[in-house]
């Protein structure tokens, strides 16, 4: 089965209530790219008033806890994200990992709460510069997915984002013939631990994604679709990314 492509944008710690426009302006125009799916990730806090202001949309949260419920003060489960009209989660990401210290199995078990909760889950991996620059990105990114993907999931309801860590925010992109060694790379680790599936399953890139650049990345082997932070905030920006999709 071919592979849908996946835009998804992670709008990290922005967004007041003022921009809900801008996510209905990005889901209508999505509207007019029916092959490609689109997901908006906003702050816990619009997850609500964007569900009901797009109906029928993919929305996500940035992170949840592993737990179903219970005394974590701060943290949101991920039933608690379902039962405001999220259908998706991230987990994962780098400023998680570093920021909050998350370790593989932390992320892990936060990927597993997701999937049982009915979302469906963007797991992150990505090297630090130190680690791409000696040569060892392949070996760590796959130590994270050794590490951190779930045993049984169906592969429509995961999704892999390879964000190497300097490319977030920065305007640094790899080449596409980097993109593409480790996107297949994990494709074939995904292969060899789960046969077939690894086929359906898509694995998307993100790290300074632009209208610009979107097209030549989303077309190297293996990259199923972007995962965008600063580019996805305004239709301006992101409707150009889901377009080259
Ligand atoms: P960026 O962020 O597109 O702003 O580089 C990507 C991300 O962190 O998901």
């Amino acid at each position: 089965m071919a592979r849908r492509k996946y835009v998804v944008g992670n709008w990290k710690m922005n967004g007041l209530s003022d921009a809900l426009g801008e996510a209905q302006a990005i889901f209508a125009a999505a509207d007019g790219h029916p092959m490609v799916d689109v997901a908006i990730c906003p702050p816990f806090t619009l997850i609500g008033a964007m569900a009901a202001a797009a109906p029928g949309k993919a929305i996500g949260g940035q992170d949840c806890h592993s737990a179903v419920s219970g005394a974590f003060t701060g943290s949101v489960a991920a039933q608690m994200l379902a039962d405001i009209g999220a259908s998706v989660v991230i987990v994962g990401h780098s400023e998680r990992r570093e920021g909050f210290a998350e370790s593989d199995a932390d992320v892990r078990a936060k990927a597993e709460a997701g999937l049982e909760a009915g979302l469906s889950v963007i797991l992150c991996v990505g090297e630090p510069r130190e680690i791409r620059e000696s040569g060892g990105a392949i070996d760590y990114v796959l130590s994270q997915i050794a590490g951190s993907v779930p045993d049984h999931f169906d592969a429509q309801s995961l999704a892999i984002a390879y964000e190497p860590i300097w490319a977030i925010g920065t305007g640094l992109v790899p080449t596409v013939a980097d993109v593409a060694a480790m996107h297949g790379a994990i494709r074939g680790a995904l292969a060899a631990r789960f046969g077939d599936a690894a086929e359906d399953m898509r694995i998307l890139y993100g790290g300074s994604v632009n209208g610009e650049n979107a097209a030549e990345l989303l077309d190297a082997g293996d990259v199923d679709g972007a995962l965008v932070g600063g580019a996805s905030l305004t239709a301006a920006k992101f409707v150009p990314i889901i377009a080259a999709a």
